[in-house]
């Protein structure tokens, strides 16, 4: 408030009459000079290079401020120091401003380095993620239509495109033929060998039926060691042909069974086939018809077509 006073004053009064109130007034700003000090002094503690500066640019402030007035008390006769000391302190503020700018500038530039880092690898990240989920749906799929043991087609998959096929067999008056197959005493391999060989033996003769069937058809699992083999398109003898060429592979491959009564595994297979997609009323029908056939080759002493 004092200060103002005196600036005001200063500013709108002659010398004759703003110089004696100054050096009357001038003791009232000791304990202001002191209070800058203290208030430097205590931001010093924060050792902030800001703080430092403005203590050095006070003091130079200071220093020709005293000697200034003492030179206007007449106490000695000297030089005039006070503006260039104020032009130095608004120097070094304006040095240590535009210091203090660049630093900001080159530390957003950094910041701004650093998120196009993170957003790159967060990009990168994402797209790997993107691609393991894929990839986990794609081998969800699988595992959800084949046979565990096998790697075939499993019976959901079956039923599906049993429908299906059935379906356009009906539509565009086509052939469809169906296998049922079914290994001969299996059940005293089993009990003879155990069931981790069994499944060994079920693997095996997925292999051995495979290499036998043309592109189109489909081979699954049908349920334990019972597995069926669509052919669409394809009439009884084909078909018949087909089911024979699996079942001589299959005895041909002379697989041991010394517990069954043919001492080697081999396959019963029973073949039905709907001709021009007339004698059926639906696709259970003609898989019902194969495993009739299945059973009558069993009946007629097995390794055999039905
Ligand atoms: P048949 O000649 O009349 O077909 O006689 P079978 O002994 O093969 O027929 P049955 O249906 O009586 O026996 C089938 C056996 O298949 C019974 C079961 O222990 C076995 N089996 C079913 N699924 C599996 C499987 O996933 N692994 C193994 N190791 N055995 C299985
Ligand atoms: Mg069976
Ligand atoms: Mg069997």
């Amino acid at each position: 408030m004092l200060l103002s006073a005196l600036m005001l004053v200063t500013v709108f009064t002659r010398p004759v009459i703003f110089q004696p109130l100054f050096f009357k007034t001038f003791y009232l700003s000791i304990p202001f000079f002191f209070y800058i000090v203290y208030i430097v002094l205590k931001n010093l503690r924060t050792h902030s290079s800001y703080a430092a500066m403005n203590l050095i640019g006070i003091a130079i402030v200071f220093v020709a401020f005293f000697n200034d007035f003492a030179i206007a008390g007449d106490w000695y006769d000297s030089g005039r120091f006070m503006l260039p000391a104020v032009g130095i302190y608004v120097f070094m503020h304006f040095v240590f401003m535009s210091k203090g700018f660049a630093q900001s500038i080159q530390e957003t530039e950094e910041l701004n380095a650093q998120l196009f880092t993170l957003n790159t690898s967060l990009d990168r990240r994402v797209q790997e993620r993107t691609a393991q989920l894929n990839k986990l749906n794609e081998d969800l799929k699988e595992l959800a239509l084949t046979d565990g043991l096998t790697g075939i087609y499993n019976r959901h998959s079956f039923n599906e495109f049993m429908e299906k096929a059935f379906k356009k067999a009906q539509e565009k008056q086509l052939y469809l033929s169906v296998l049922m197959l079914d290994v001969d005493y299996f059940k005293k391999y089993n009990d003879h060998f155990g069931h981790v060989a069994g499944d060994e033996l079920l693997k095996k003769l997925v292999k051995v039926v495979a290499i036998q069937l043309p592109q189109n058809s489909f081979f699954a699992r049908y349920g334990g060691e019972e597995f069926v083999i669509v052919l669409p398109s394809m009439n009884y003898e084909e078909a018949y042909e087909i089911a024979e060429s699996v079942r001589q592979a299959v005895a041909g491959a002379r697989l041991d069974h010394p517990y069954s009564e043919l001492d080697f595994v081999t396959y019963s297979i029973g073949v039905a086939t709907m001709t021009k997609g007339e004698e059926f009323n639906s696709e259970t029908e003609l898989i019902d018809k194969a495993d009739r056939k299945l059973y009558e080759a069993k009946q007629r002493g097995r390794n055999q077509i039905g």
